[in-house]
């Protein structure tokens, strides 16, 4: 079966993001615009290894959401791949739904609303506190090398992310554990929800400072799917080290008014707004 047309792909899920964004009158937008093309290539590009209609074959690659305000991105992406119905993104954020602001694992449905238990299949972590999926990553590493399983563990945090101190405990423990199965995106689009992350809290020359922590590192452009190709064989070539990969994004990605506008990181478009946002996805300028 030929491969999808990747950008093609990245979007519709940046159309996707938009309306159900525009639907439930909150949430993130700019992150998840900006990772559009990598989530494409990692559910319809053979980036992970998964299957929609058996979300707990045990030798999928598990994908951490540390940065779980991306959780847009991570939800179009799911419902395109087939884990769950298109129209089920309309629920997003809405209390009783699945599809919460921020990923959970298991919603307890029967406490909020009397529904019954439901787990949102394909979603690996529950997140929300910045810094914590690191850390989730690691021991899900950890736990998958004790036991001899061959999956990679995927983990995808942000650049404002770096300044969570628990993030550096969670890299020298992957180093300390030699954690070769771990691949640890960093989306380094350069906004925080107040700002532009190097007026914030400069994170420096990031690819040395993860250096010094013991880890392999790779910078690449994240919308380009010819660089995003080269990451898992890059991967394979150490594997006792963990992996770190500086992803450069720009926040909003394929809407002019959006992009590199860290005002966009926190709020959602309005509904004219979106017609807007649409209409330049759908002319395909971007
Ligand atoms: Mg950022």
């Amino acid at each position: 079966m030929p491969k999808p047309d990747l950008p093609l792909v990245a979007r519709d899920i940046r159309k996707n993001i938009i309306r159900s964004l525009a639907i439930a009158g909150s949430g993130h937008t700019a992150g998840a615009m900006g990772t559009a093309d990598i989530f494409a290539w990692w559910y319809f590009g053979g980036g992970l290894r998964h299957r929609s209609g058996e979300p707990s074959w045990e030798g999928r690659d598990r994908l951490i959401l540390s940065c779980g305000h991306y959780a847009p991105v991570l939800y179009v992406t799911l419902a395109m791949a087939g884990y769950f119905p298109l129209a089920e993104l309309s629920s997003l954020r809405k209390i009783g739904s699945r599809l919460q602001g921020h990923p959970v694992k298991r919603v307890e449905l029967k406490k909020m609303s009397g529904l019954g238990h439901e787990i949102l299949p394909g979603v690996e972590n529950t997140s929300g506190p910045l810094g914590q999926g690191v850390s989730v990553a690691v021991g899900m590493a950890l736990a998958a090398k004790r036991r001899g399983e061959k999956h990679w563990v995927w983990c995808l945090g942000s650049d404002g992310e770096v300044q969570e101190g628990q993030t550096w405990e969670a890299y020298i423990s992957a180093v300390k554990y030699e954690l070769g199965n771990l691949i640890y995106v960093i989306d380094y689009n350069n906004i925080q929800i107040t700002g532009e992350v190097s007026k914030i809290m400069p994170l420096g020359n990031l690819k040395k400072r993860l250096e010094g922590c013991g880890m392999e590192v790779m910078e690449i452009d994240g919308h380009d799917f010819e660089d995003l190709e080269k990451v898992k064989e890059w991967a394979g070539l150490h594997p006792k080290t963990p992996k770190a990969v500086i992803m450069v994004t720009t926040p909003g990605k394929g809407v002019g008014f959006m992009e590199n506008n860290y005002r966009w990181h926190g709020i959602p478009p309005t509904k004219e707004q979106a017609f807007d946002a649409l209409e330049e996805l759908i002319r395909g300028k971007k």
